[in-house]
């Protein structure tokens, strides 16, 4: 098996935000976009950077888009939670017992976070964050 390519991780800025993010689509992202309108900013769509760029330039990360205990290149994906899909971030996955594949994911449930493995069924990638590839690579 081929050893596991680690690929530059990339983020998102905007010309006049202070924070980078995972994805285009981040909440708090938009919450930025309204404010530059509001203080006469054009709202400038969010472009993509190398992280080590956006940590050079003194950038801040994203609270909502990096919470604690996630790694900066875990895949954004979405988790099955009570019939919704909610966000989360893969963390790794592993062959169940029933030869089935299981994710670990990192989602938000309530005022926390909780880890915990799913079943292979129950995530799907983020299809607005990751445009290259399959979310298992
Ligand atoms: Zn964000």
């Amino acid at each position: 098996m081929a050893a596991r390519k680690k690929m530059p991780v990339r983020v998102w800025r905007t010309l006049y935000g202070e924070t980078y993010h995972r994805k285009p689509t981040c909440e708090a992202l938009g919450d930025g976009q309204r404010n530059a309108a509001r203080y006469g900013h054009q709202p400038s769509s969010p472009e993509q950077i190398p992280l080590s760029v956006a940590m050079s330039a003194g950038l801040a990360e994203c609270f909502h888009c990096f919470p604690p205990g996630v790694p900066p290149d875990a895949k954004p994906c979405k988790v099955l939670v009570e019939g919704a899909w909610v966000d989360g971030f893969l963390l790794k996955w592993e062959r169940g017992s029933d030869r089935r594949w299981k994710g670990l994911v990192n989602y938000r449930r309530e005022a926390g976070r909780v880890e915990e493995l799913r079943d292979q069924a129950e995530l799907r990638r983020d299809e607005t964050s990751s445009r290259h590839g399959t979310i298992r690579t």
